[in-house]
């Protein structure tokens, strides 16, 4: 028990380093690349603080480079699923008990190791393994996850200080309980960070947890494992497996100790996660915490007083940057009439310059989207608006799967605002733009609040401050994170948090305070010093 209330260290956001020729970093990352070029890769899951193999070996690869073995992982099955349960159950009594302070120190001492010796091992396995550009890995598997870890040990003892006031001859008090059971993390491919995160700030709160992650980001969540357990996290308290979406949820989702899901992904994987929870609703011991984070169709609208240049550079990079795999890429575009021939030039300008190709080589602003599942899914998009005669491809459009899974940066310009790629979430680098008449603004704006069933990121992009004013109050209910002459991508931990709502999910704000009392159950405690007595109460006295 200790003896001391502990303050803990100030997190600030970790620099972003710059990777410029002659860098010090660059030289490290380069090294690290190629390290991981040059070795075969075994990946075991980790159930019980043990490595766990199958004979079920499966194929990693660069999705730039997709006849290139990275390694293998070892796929696991149900009866694996279930293993890792029994071991997170192990795991609860003592995790849950050990002091905060000591929780705190293994997550800092995680931040710690990402952010010197692990930096270029984690970038590089998320530039190989995701195809992500050095400058997108580093903001994200170096960064953000380091942020996330010390922001997460900040907003844990913001919550264990928050306490209830006491009156005369009580004392109030709050505890944040742990849940009793295990927590699931479903995890994407797109963010090392985000994948790292939900397992990691259950834990820190007290909870055991059983982590699937995406096939497509096994490579850098089993870096991240390396880390949490060479930062001394005990045996069974992550446990990490390999197995599909489906067969873990059947095992979970139908385990009485089921106690929380942190979803991120696909709106359409999580709507039937919830329906498969709900049917299964009197079989737990609690009602579980859901929380998902889902898609998005995200937008930027141009006004007429908008800079050119602001609005050409947020959609190239918002649109863009990781061939737009990200769930707040910008996806659709809204540009006034008088703007439109200058910012079409300035955009066909900047695609022009892109360059396309394997992220080992830095010049490349545009690498490989994820699998060919996506390259199919992205490219059959683009396929349909080569024959539709209510859009016309104004850049890009050429795409080719032989060496990696490639696809143009591509522009499409749409001539009504309800175009399929206008509305559904296509994660590639496609950008559809509508094109409205300057004096329709105010509908404009309507027209970018129905459209489709998201609501994550969105950016307005004027200098006229009453139009900025109407379109943060017509877009309100829009976008959880809205922004004001700026791309739409780029949240920061600490910072602005994310997470949105509508079809994009339940909002509970990952990096933030919000998202962390999801992991928690409080009881309050009172005391009273000097408890009454006698049960009557004077108003029942006699006149
Ligand atoms: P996905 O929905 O295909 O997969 C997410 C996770 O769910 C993976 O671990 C997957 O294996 C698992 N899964 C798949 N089917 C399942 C099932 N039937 N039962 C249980 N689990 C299942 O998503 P993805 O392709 O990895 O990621 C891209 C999606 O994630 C996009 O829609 C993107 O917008 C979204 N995303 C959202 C946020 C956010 O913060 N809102 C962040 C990142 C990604």
């Amino acid at each position: 028990m200790s003896n001391g209330i502990y303050k803990v260290p100030l997190a600030v956001n970790e620099p972003v380093l710059n990777y410029a020729p002659g860098s010090a970093e660059r030289v490290e990352l380069k090294n690290a690349l190629a390290a991981g070029r040059a070795t075969i890769k075994d990946i075991p899951m980790y159930i019980g603080g043990k490595e766990i193999r199958t004979d079920k070996k499966k194929k990693l690869s660069p999705p730039h480079d997709h006849q290139h073995v990275l390694g293998y992982y070892h796929e696991g099955d149900a009866s694996h699923v279930k293993q890792a349960i029994e071991a997170a159950l192990a795991a609860k009594s003592a995790w849950a008990s050990l002091e905060w302070e000591q929780r705190a120190a293994i997550f800092l001492k995680a931040a710690d190791l990402l952010a010197g010796p692990y930096r270029p091992i984690i970038n590089a396995a998320t530039m190989l393994g995701q195809s992500k550009n050095a400058y997108q890995a580093e903001i994200d598997a170096a960064c953000e996850m380091i942020d996330f870890l010390r922001f997460n040990v900040q907003y844990m003892h913001e919550i264990y200080n928050q306490q209830p006031v006491s009156s005369k001859g009580v004392w109030n008090r709050l505890e944040q309980r742990p849940w009793k059971v295990s927590c699931l993390p479903l995890t994407p491919f797109n963010f090392t960070a985000i994948a790292g995160n939900p397992p990691s700030s259950a834990a820190m709160m007290g909870n055991t947890i059983v982590w699937k992650p995406a096939n497509s980001a096994i490579y850098a969540a089993s870096v991240l494992m390396e880390v949490f357990m060479k930062a001394g996290l005990p045996a069974g308290v992550i446990n990490l497996v390999f197995v599909s979406g489906p067969v873990a949820g059947d095992v979970i989702f139908k385990h009485p100790d089921f106690a929380g899901i942190h979803f991120t992904g696909s709106t359409e994987v999580f709507r039937s996660v919830w329906g498969e929870i709900g049917k299964n609703i009197a079989a737990y011991k609690s009602y579980p915490r859901i929380v998902g984070e889902t898609g998005g169709k995200d937008f930027i609208v141009a006004h007429a007083s908008a800079d050119v240049d602001v609005v050409v550079t947020a959609l190239s990079r918002g649109a863009f940057e990781f061939q737009g795999q990200k769930c707040s890429a910008a996806s659709r575009a809204y540009i006034p009439a008088s703007l439109w021939p200058e910012v079409k030039k300035g955009m066909l300008r900047d695609l022009q310059s892109m360059k396309m190709g394997p992220t080992e080589n830095f010049e490349n602003f545009i690498n490989a989207v994820i699998d060919e599942k996506a390259f199919d899914k992205i490219t059959s998009y683009i396929e349909n608006a080569k024959n539709s005669k209510d859009v016309e491809i104004i850049a890009g459009g050429k795409f080719d799967k032989t060496k990696g899974y490639f696809i143009e940066p591509t522009i499409l310009l749409a001539n009504k605002p309800d175009y399929l790629t206008m509305c559904e979430e296509i994660f590639g680098p496609v950008l559809s733009i509508y094109v409205y008449d300057d004096n329709k603004f105010e509908e404009t704006l309507d027209i970018v609040d129905r459209t489709g069933i998201y609501a994550l990121t969105g950016a307005i992009i004027a200098q006229d401050r009453y139009v900025i004013d109407a379109a943060m109050k017509k877009l309100v209910n829009a976008a959880g994170n809205f922004y004001i002459n700026d791309k739409c991508t780029g949240a920061v931990v600490g910072q602005p948090p994310f997470g949105g709502a509508r079809g994009s999910g339940t909002n509970d704000k990952a990096g933030s305070m919000i998202n962390l009392l999801r992991w928690v159950s409080p009881r309050t405690i009172k005391e009273t010093f000097v408890p009454a007595v006698d049960y009557k109460y004077p108003f029942l006295n006699k006149d």
